[in-house]
């Protein structure tokens, strides 16, 4: 079972590759180890992601802004929020081989995975998974400055801009998409587990009695967004945090679990931060950062309910979930409004004015989509390719369309190919990629 799984995650990443989605980071230069790279195709299935979680985040609601906050913070930030002291793994190294492992993902009465000895462990260390860097030409302890390893900070921090420039009221949420960076002792799994990804981060700010109730809507909210995201659904699950393995400032927790050929691993965490974080900012700044209640003249602080996932690692998710084998041919099944070209189109041949017609519907649907233009090869092949990189439609111009205007349109996951008029593909189009 196991060598099956790591070889379609072997399968995986080549495709990857070799159509375009994720390449190593620096490959010419051997790589770095958990970086990695979007290509062409990778981009736009990113893009697309992202653009889905916006959308159902903001556009489809009336409560819950958007924000950018800067990477870089000031330290006393990273000091509130309890990184400093406690984002911390334990790690233990090898004597022989200097491999490192985390601590709670190593048998120590076993000999070592890497160089096969014995009783070469050191005690278990703590580490913490911020990155360090310097702010200014001088390396001295008063310039040091993090790389943020979550995106929240930032939101609470702008709790009180956000609030007064948009004029909100409890509740409301702000959301945020943005890189982070986790120093992992433990990297792997392809862009499972990498140093530097992208997060996808809402806050939603409540009245502290009706955290509970919020806190059920949020996740019932997100796990619907997993199925509109064309996820199986019998691969989505559920875990719920018990007391050992809840962070220190969640009351209760929940993570989106997807069934990985790595096993059931989380993708998104929901979290009742309680008013934890704006607390701890109150008193490492100073400032008021309550709520103000002008109907009933209280004043509080908000608890917040959080919805944090990883966009790489979703990606990551809609590649496996949609990956196929079939007897002839590889197909990504990827749900048409996240596919990074919607449609391709192709002459049948290179000849007999079929090209230029091709020409001319590939730009007539450039701009709504993105639109994939391709003459050379056999059509098969042409076909293949496309079932590979997820397209969902291909359109084809063949010796019919020159005696009476219509195109066959081919569907990525039944093969069928239909007719019909050059004048309504716009609309067949428009009608499933909604
Ligand atoms: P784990 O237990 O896997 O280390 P976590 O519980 O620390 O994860 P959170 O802090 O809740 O993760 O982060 C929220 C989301 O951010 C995760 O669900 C995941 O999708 C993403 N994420 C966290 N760490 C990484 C990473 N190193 N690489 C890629 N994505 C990550």
């Amino acid at each position: 079972m196991a060598a099956k799984s790591n070889s379609i995650m072997d399968k995986l990443i080549s495709l990857a590759k070799r159509r375009g989605f994720i390449f190593q980071s620096s490959e010419i230069y051997g790589g770095i180890n958990s970086c990695y790279d979007y290509g062409p195709l990778g981009i736009e299935l990113k893009k697309n992601i992202k653009e889905l979680w916006w959308k159902s985040m903001i556009y489809e609601r009336n409560d819950v802004e958007g924000l950018d906050a800067s990477i870089l913070m000031h330290p006393k930030v990273w000091e509130a929020s309890g990184h400093v002291e406690g984002f911390t793994d334990p790690m233990i190294d090898c004597r022989v081989c200097k491999s490192r492992f985390r601590a709670d993902q190593i048998d120590t009465s076993k000999p070592c995975p890497v160089c096969g000895n014995r009783d070469t462990f050191t005690e278990a260390r703590q580490f913490n998974l911020m990155f360090k860097t310097f702010m200014g030409p001088v390396e001295e302890d008063a310039s040091v400055v993090f790389l943020r390893p979550e995106t929240a900070q930032g939101i609470y921090v702008n709790f009180h801009n956000v609030r007064e420039a948009s004029r909100r009221k409890l509740p409301f949420g702000i959301a945020q998409i943005g890189k982070a960076f986790r120093n992992e002792i433990t990297p792997g799994n392809f862009t499972f587990r990498t140093r530097e990804f992208e997060q996808m981060e809402m806050q939603y700010f409540v009245r502290p009695e009706e955290d509970e109730k919020w806190f059920e809507y949020w996740k019932a909210a997100r796990m619907e967004w997993y199925k509109r995201l064309g996820l199986q659904e019998q691969k989505l699950r559920f875990h719920e945090h018990g007391p050992d393995d809840l962070a220190h400032y969640a009351k209760k927790a929940f993570d989106v679990e997807y069934e990985f050929p790595f096993g059931w691993q989380e993708i998104e965490g929901i979290h009742n931060r309680t008013d934890f974080d704006l607390r701890r900012h109150m008193e490492f700044s100073g400032k008021d950062l309550r709520y103000f209640d002008d109907q009933t003249k209280e004043r509080f602080v908000p608890y917040v309910i959080e919805t944090s996932a990883g966009c790489d690692r979703i990606l990551l998710t809609a590649l496996i979930d949609a990956y196929e084998e079939e007897e002839e041919r590889v197909v990504l099944r990827l749900d048409p409004v996240i596919a990074p070209f919607k449609v391709a189109v192709f002459p049948l041949v290179k000849r007999d004015g079929m090209p230029e017609l091709a020409q001319k519907i590939t730009n007539d649907l450039r701009g709504d989509y993105r639109v994939f233009y391709d003459e050379s090869g056999s059509i098969g092949r042409r076909y293949r390719r496309q079932d590979e990189a997820g397209t969902p439609f291909c359109v084809t111009i063949d010796g019919e369309t020159l005696e009476n205007q219509t195109v066959t349109i081919r569907d990525r996951d039944s093969m069928e190919q239909i007719r019909i008029n050059i004048s309504n593909v716009r609309q067949y189009l428009a009608d499933r990629l909604k």
